[in-house]
């Protein structure tokens, strides 16, 4: 499409390179068929893109201040709710600050704090070091995992040698995450190279002595159904909501991967009857190598507003032969939050709202604005992939802008164009959006859960509250 670039009125006009990173829905059909693995993998660039989906994956334009975070930081992401093992980042200690947040939750790191002598001499043996020390503050721990970062990346030592060294003086496993920032042009390369790690070394791999399928790890309780949550980060309760629906319908949650899959449990995860991808680009990599690797089926869920709760229990019911139980799951949850839900679609019906997300929400989420009679206008994403705007794309209604990694600019551009009631995204995009006058709902959100039905009644009372915040009224 052709975007006005006429400079706003703080004059950031639009870069022309940028254009093809914004796309509007039309009529058209989009490309059907697969993503050829190698495609998902950030060291490689993706197939070209139908025209109906706004350029993605690329790198950043230079100079351009990008929302973006670096693949080490997609790898934290991923993995840093593990908790029984070793997280250490190999490199300078402002890596490791960096990765120690994930979520808005602090977690145990581990540095090797490396300096000018370890990039002159090599690195190796303060990795070493810094191993059999971490091991020795933590004896309990199953194993470790070593974040490589750009410096050791840009050095090419052989650290799995290092590794290897480090294993046989502590009898653990120690595996390395090679994830330096360099290595892809966001945050969702290290998404897929966490997937890669989980694949490789722990899930079903039997890796750690006294790992077999329990009661505990809820497999194989009598009488009821197992599955896997792929691309779930519990964000303010979300998990405990989704487990809930689900325990209702008699099924358990073996491995939340990315919220709560301890290494000893993501031995038994294969066991699992089914994988419900949650977030497709966290997810969807894993779910499908979980599914070449043990023939272990998956479904594309989301458990965003009620419509989409509905569905995916259904499928789920239908999956694991469970119908009756979900039926009577949807009828004695819903009829609580009806009343209000209407109430509230009363209030916000025919309002603007422009989304921006990661990427992995994006298609998950949009429903659940639209159930609540918003019309979203403008649906963006910091780094999604094909997946994520396919989806996004089947979700929007004809005329909504998609966009791809929106500098501040921009963003400034879009409130200007579209006026919105409403705009949704993260800590980044709040305050240019609050001075711009638009009242903001931030994602993830700081609250309460917006997972499954009552989760929705949450979203809907969050955004009304956003909406009637008294200082709107000093400036209309
Ligand atoms: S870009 Fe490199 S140096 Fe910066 S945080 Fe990421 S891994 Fe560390």
């Amino acid at each position: 499409m052709v975007l006005d670039t006429r400079p706003s009125h703080a004059g950031a006009g639009m870069h022309p390179a940028r254009e093809a990173h914004f796309c509007r829905k039309g009529q058209a059909t989009l490309a059907a068929g697969p993503v050829p693995r190698e495609a998902r993998c950030g060291l490689f660039a993706e197939p070209p893109v139908s025209p109906e989906l706004p350029a993605h994956n690329r790198p950043t334009l230079p100079g351009m201040v990008s929302q973006r975070s670096c693949p080490y930081y997609g790898a934290r992401w991923a993995l840093a709710p593990i908790p029984d093992l070793i997280h250490l980042v190999h490199g300078p200690v402002g890596c490791a600050f960096y990765g120690q947040t994930v979520r808005s939750q602090e977690y145990q790191l581990f540095s090797t704090d490396l300096a000018e002598k370890e990039v002159i001499f090599g690195t190796g043996e303060k990795l070493y070091r810094c191993l059999l020390e971490a091991f020795a503050v933590r004896p309990g721990a199953r194993g470790a995992l070593v974040y490589v970062t750009c410096t050791p990346g840009f050095l090419g030592e052989d650290l799995e040698a290092t590794c290897r060294r480090a294993e046989k003086a502590t009898g653990k496993r120690v595996v390395l995450v090679e994830c330096p920032g360099f290595c892809g042009s966001s945050q969702a390369a290290g998404h897929d190279i966490a997937a890669e790690v989980l694949l490789t070394h722990f899930i079903g791999a039997g890796l750690f002595e006294g790992v077999r399928r329990t009661a505990a790890d809820g497999v194989g309780h009598s009488g009821e159904s197992a599955v896997n949550l792929v691309g779930e980060f519990n964000v303010r309760g979300d998990l405990d909501v989704i487990r809930s629906l689900l325990a209702q319908a008699g099924i358990t949650v073996v491995c939340a991967f990315n919220a709560d899959a301890p290494a000893g449990r993501m031995a038994t995860a294969p066991l699992a009857d089914l994988n419900l991808v949650h977030c497709r680009r966290t997810g969807l990599a894993l779910a499908q190598g979980m599914q070449a690797k043990f023939d272990q089926p998956y479904l594309q869920v989301s458990f965003y507003g009620p419509g989409n709760v509905t569905a995916s229990l259904r499928e789920i019911g239908a999956a694991l032969g469970r119908e009756r139980e979900v039926e009577a799951v949807i009828a004695a949850e819903t009829p609580a939050g009806e009343k209000f839900w209407r109430q509230a679609r009363r209030r916000l019906e025919g309002g603007r709202a422009l989304l921006f997300f990661g990427g992995s929400r994006l298609g998950s989420m949009v429903g659940a604005f639209q159930e609540l009679g918003l019309e979203v206008v403008v649906a963006g994403s910091q780094f999604g992939r094909r997946d994520d705007y396919t989806w996004a794309w089947e979700q929007v209604a004809p005329g909504t802008l998609l966009v791809d990694d929106a500098n501040e600019g921009e963003i400034e551009f879009l409130l200007e164009r579209y006026r919105p009631h409403l705009a949704v995204g993260g800590t980044k995009e709040r305050y240019l959006c609050l001075k711009s006058g638009v009242p903001f709902l931030v994602f993830p959100q700081e609250g309460s859960p917006y997972a499954g039905y009552r989760g929705f009644t949450n979203l809907a009372r969050d955004i009304i509250k956003a909406l009637a915040a008294p200082v709107w009224r000093l400036i209309r």
